[in-house]
């Protein structure tokens, strides 16, 4: 059995007077039936550890480097994260793929450092609306996880994140359809790859304009075993609400 994640993705957002909104997500969920995940900003990590102490909320990095350490200004390392407090790192969000020209080269070579310092990983995909369009998305998705994916993953510490890119931020959701195709297709690949058990024990999320209103439907597609929430994530009362629906889908 996958044990099913709600995990936030705060981006570039919160100073600490947004860890008010951690506080009272704990308190709303003193003993979640479901695995818990944010990723703050790299500045309000620590502080959120702390935030988060005694309860089973975890924390998260939104990038790491694919060095262990070095001359490199302005970037973090996995070890650093991990240091700070967290134990996943997000890697290959489609922004960071396009304001940081991210290939799957980099991301794979990121999950590496990643595993290496002993963080877990949620490594994103997903489709633009031209390659939608173009009914070109399998393609990608396949491509995407044949280069993100380093060699040496297991379910316990890797997630992918099915995000499609106009889905990011927009209100605009795929059909049910069209998200369990995708997942379907994911966890046919990943036990190509991986065997069929690793590749049944990975975790799949859906991302993309998840709110409370429509994260029930979403939850009961098969393969589907939690989201990848941006701006839902941020209020805790909006959080609340997904994972009530997640814990719900179990
Ligand atoms: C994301 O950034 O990963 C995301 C899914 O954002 P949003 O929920 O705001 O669409």
């Amino acid at each position: 059995m996958r044990r099913k994640l709600a995990a936030g993705n705060w981006k570039m957002n919160g100073v600490s007077t947004q860890l008010a909104e951690v506080e009272a997500l704990c308190a709303a969920h003193p003993s979640p039936r479901v695995d818990l995940l944010i990723a703050p900003p790299a500045t309000l990590i620590s502080s959120m550890v702390v935030s988060a102490a005694n309860h089973a909320l975890e924390v998260a990095g939104q990038d790491c480097h694919g060095e262990k350490n070095g001359a490199h200004t302005g970037d973090i390392s996995g070890e650093m994260l991990k240091d700070a407090g967290a134990s996943y790192v997000i890697l290959g969000h489609s922004e960071r793929r396009e304001d940081h020209s991210e290939s799957d080269d980099d991301v794979r070579s990121k999950a590496r450092a990643a595993l290496a310092a002993d963080l877990k990983v949620v490594i994103c995909i997903g489709e633009s609306l031209e390659e939608r369009e173009a009914a070109n998305t399998l393609e990608i998705i396949a491509g995407q996880l044949a280069g993100s994916l380093p060699d040496i993953l297991t379910g316990e510490n890797t997630v992918i994140a099915y995000e499609p890119i106009w889905a990011i931020g927009t209100g605009k959701v795929p059909t049910l359809a069209q998200i369990g195709e995708v997942h379907d297709f994911i966890r046919s690949k990943l036990q190509t790859r991986f065997g069929e058990g690793v590749g049944r024990s990975i975790r799949l999320l859906y991302g993309g304009s998840v709110k409370p209103s429509n994260a029930s439907e979403i939850f009961n597609v098969s393969n589907v075993d939690g989201a990848l929430v941006g701006g839902a994530s941020l209020k805790a009362e909006d959080f609340s609400g997904i994972i009530k629906a997640l814990e719900d889908a179990i």
